[in-house]
């Protein structure tokens, strides 16, 4: 699943025009402004706007690299929006992207393959994991702050890591969908 790929939907009606919004995520205060926002992950516009700044920058340009990955994996767990399937499932597998490469890179370089279709395959029970109080203390205003030099990787590392942090309650229960037994023949 790759944010940058899915469809976008006009703003709420009763936006504000003027001032700044806070993003119901990553609580970035940012210029309140009428642009798109994702379907279902729980960004603001500006904040979304920002996002797609990022995501499209040169780096990013090659899909499935660790970086690429690590920003729409860290932006969706950052941002779960409100309990329903799809949330749910996107705040789930981007956990297990994060859990993946920060913790067990070397061991399932496979991952991105089958996540489509994990679902189905493995026997796990996704369901909706409550977000923190505080969902990481980094986002992704500091990764483009840093710049798309020298600071960049260093940069997106710190915020994924720091977003994984936030989110240690619930690392057992990622654990644990990431370690159930496949169903072969499905
Ligand atoms: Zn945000």
């Amino acid at each position: 699943m790759q944010l940058a790929t899915l469809t976008a939907r006009s703003p709420a009606s009763h936006a504000p025009l003027t001032g700044t919004t806070k993003c119901p995520g990553c609580g970035l205060a940012v210029p309140a402004t009428l642009g798109p926002t994702h379907a279902y992950v729980g960004a603001s516009p500006g904040c979304w706007e920002l996002y797609r700044r990022l995501s499209t920058a040169p780096y990013a340009r090659a899909p499935g690299s660790r970086l690429r990955r690590l920003v729409e994996d860290a932006y969706a767990v950052q941002h779960p929006g409100v309990p329903g399937r799809r949330s749910l499932q996107s705040v789930a597998v981007h956990l297990m992207g994060l859990c993946t490469l920060l913790e067990r890179e070397a061991q399932e370089r496979r991952l991105v393959p089958v996540l489509g279709r994990m679902p189905a395959r493995k026997t796990m029970d996704l369901h909706w994991l409550e977000p923190p109080a505080r969902n990481g203390r980094l986002n992704v205003n500091h990764v483009i702050e840093a710049g798309f030099e020298n600071g960049h990787a260093k940069a997106v590392e710190a915020w994924a890591r720091d977003v994984w942090r936030a989110w240690a309650p619930h690392h057992a229960t990622v654990h644990g969908w990431l370690d159930a037994p496949c169903r072969h023949g499905d």
